[in-house]
């Protein structure tokens, strides 16, 4: 459907900008503006952590400033007290910052809500009053007398030689956020921000990916600080408290924290604004003060009323719009994707757009025909004083289509999320596979052959269709974070996006698969729930009122799917109200009222069974 691309639009883009900046430090630009420049580009590695961080993970940060400080003082204790190469400083300073990351991150990657940013706050003012106390740090004094950094032998002594290692260093970085964020490790990130449940459901580690996007953002900082104590030549606290965490997170925030280019644009306009308050202001009010402070609070203010997704997405609207020439798509208040939301994304991600022949995944060894798959032996679920589920009991063979029905509060979605690991049991057990799983996380579940779907729909909105499916086959992938990074990992990927397309198009969806996940609509987003399911190569498939929303000749179509898979082995135990859909699918049922089960049997039976039609009328009346 793509021509193989080589290099994309936003890879284009990004090499265009980088000569264009390395340009600059050989023209005759004034020394000042050259100053301003690589402060945005200290600024900007900074940020560009948060979007990681913040804008993306969704965790928010206002001890970022802290982490620059460990990279920026490392560098200058090894280089002065030490005598080390600066080079030195740079290792050592990002080993502490990662050992410092590790630890502050397995704390505060833990808390939720208002506790993690609180978090942040509390270790990033710890860090400030560190380094302002140590005597080896020269207290609040700091040092002074950094060497300049030497590259190829030559001493990068003015901000004209550090201004191109400084951009280098940004353009590297961007380019490598660019790629991990395409990757099978950058999609989990991604997924962070609202999908927890849904990426442990697929295998995910959460808790680890958490931590990797934490520790990213921290080396991000730290190398910001080693170019700082190496431009400045001197290091004392001040840049690193908390109101520069703050500043560093108002960048990103108003340039655009959900994208890369955020960080750029944010660290930009912050820099270039207060410098022109400065000038401005004194002038305008005929006196001095800090007057910049005051009116760039109240401009970002406005900025973010007006502006809640940041600058960038604005400026890439207004950028199609001068492009068409045509009023089409005026500037909308806030919106982060609303032009690409009925539109094909731009961009198609690196596994489709690569030439390399797609690596082939691994599979599960099905069932053997006739075997046990699923046995759930008097599982109980208590709510309090509620018994949801009161010691209900059955099994699941291989290639069986098993349906759980029952009146609304029945307990079929508390079965089920007992069955997939979601809830803990009261009582009872889970045997999948020969082996007792209760007690097992959702993510060791997927390992062990168990893919689902969610009664309320969980994908990830703005990610695109296909990508979302990818997520279903994480588990079939290896290659990690460095490997997305360096794009070392093209031949899976390829392989990946090839297993999501197949399992789109045997759901229907080809043709679907860049759009915006968020833009189908309900039915669809069902069955691309079923395709990222699928894609994961389940032993057992759990589906959670599939056909709700569908229309008749979907709902025809996913019974079609369900019939092949269980012909195929794959074993299916579905919860639904639509009992025609049911009824002519399913080879038993199980009915639950009241957290019990009243009845089991071939559809037929089940129908004309008293108990059940009593528990259907009395639902009714
Ligand atoms: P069904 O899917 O059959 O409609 P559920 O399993 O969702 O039913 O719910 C069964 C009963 O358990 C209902 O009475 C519901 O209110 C209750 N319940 C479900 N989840 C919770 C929860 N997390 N906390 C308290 N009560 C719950
Ligand atoms: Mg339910």
């Amino acid at each position: 459907m793509h021509a193989p691309q080589r290099f994309d639009r936003a890879r284009l883009g990004l090499a265009a900008w980088a000569a264009v900046m390395a340009l600059a430090a050989f023209l005759p630009v004034p020394e000042f503006w050259i100053t301003l420049a690589n402060y945005i580009g200290l600024y900007s590695l900074v940020a560009l952590g948060l979007v990681l961080l913040t804008g993306i993970a969704g965790m928010t940060s206002f001890g970022q400033a802290a982490f620059v400080g460990l990279g920026a003082y490392a560098s200058a204790v090894l280089t002065t007290t030490y005598e080390a190469s600066p080079w030195i400083g740079l290792i050592a300073g990002l080993a502490i910052v990662v050992l410092a990351a590790c630890a502050l991150g397995a704390i505060t990657m833990r808390l939720s809500g208002h506790y993690l940013p609180l978090g942040t706050i509390a270790w990033g003012l710890s860090l400030f009053y560190l380094f302002g106390n140590l005597e080896v740090l020269k207290k609040f004094d700091g040092i002074t007398g950094i060497p300049a950094i030497n590259l190829f032998g030559f001493s990068l002594q003015s901000g004209r030689h550090i201004y191109l290692l400084i951009w280098f260093t940004v353009a590297l970085a961007v380019l490598a956020m660019t790629n991990l964020l395409d990757s099978r490790t950058g999609r989990t990130i991604r997924a962070l921000k609202g999908g927890v449940v849904m990426a442990e459901s697929c295998g995910v580690n959460t808790a680890r990916t958490k931590l990797l996007a934490f520790v990213l953002a921290a080396v991000l900082a730290g190398l910001s600080g080693w170019l700082y104590a190496h431009l400045q030549r001197a290091v004392n606290p001040t840049p690193f408290g908390l109101n520069a965490g703050i500043g560093y997170l108002f960048m990103a925030v108003v340039g655009g924290s959900g994208h890369v280019w955020g960080a750029l644009v944010g660290a930009a306009l912050m820099t270039l604004l207060g410098d022109w308050l400065q000038e401005l202001l004194p002038r305008l009010f005929g006196q001095n003060g800090n007057f910049e402070v005051i009116v760039s609070g109240m401009l970002l203010i406005i900025l973010l009323q007006r502006a809640p997704g940041g600058l960038w997405p604005m400026l890439v609207t207004a950028w199609r719009w001068l492009l068409r020439g045509m009023p089409r798509g005026m500037l909308r208040r806030g919106s982060t994707n609303s032009a690409a939301a009925t539109h094909p994304l731009a961009t198609p991600p690196a596994g489709m757009r690569s030439r390399t022949a797609p690596q082939r995944l691994p599979q599960r060894d099905k069932a053997s025909p006739g075997a046990t798959v699923l046995d759930v032996r008097q599982a109980r679920k208590t709510f309090g004083g509620l018994i949801a589920v009161n010691d209900v009991s059955f099994s699941l063979q291989a290639g069986e289509i098993l349906g759980l029905i029952g009146p609304n509060g029945a307990g079929k979605s508390t079965m089920f999320n007992l069955v997939s690991g979601v809830l803990p049991l009261t009582g009872g057990e889970v045997h999948f596979m020969g082996q007792r799983v209760d007690g097992k996380p959702s993510r060791w579940m997927a390992r062990a052959g168990m893919a689902r779907t969610f009664q309320h729909v969980r994908l990830m909105p703005s990610m695109s269709v296909i990508e979302n499916v990818t997520i279903g086959a994480h588990l079939r992938g290896r290659k990690g974070w460095l490997a997305g990074v360096l794009r070392l990992n093209l031949a899976e990927e390829a392989g990946l996006f090839e297993e999501a397309r197949k399992q789109l198009e045997r759901v229907g969806l080809a043709g679907y698969e860049l759009r915006e996940a968020g833009s189908l609509a309900l039915g669809q987003q069902r069955i691309l729930e079923i395709a990222r399911a699928l894609a994961c190569d389940p032993t057992l498939l759990l589906l959670d009122e599939p056909a709700a929303g569908l229309r008749h000749q979907e709902k025809q179509a996913l019974a079609a799917v369900l019939k092949q898979l269980s012909r195929e082995g794959v074993s299916v135990l579905l919860v639904e109200h639509d009992m025609d859909f049911v009824m002519g699918l399913v080879d038993r049922l199980v009915v639950m009222d009241f957290g019990t089960r009243i009845a089991e049997g071939a559809p037929g039976t089940v129908r004309n069974n008293p108990a059940v039609i009593e528990a259907y009328l009395g639902g009714v009346e």
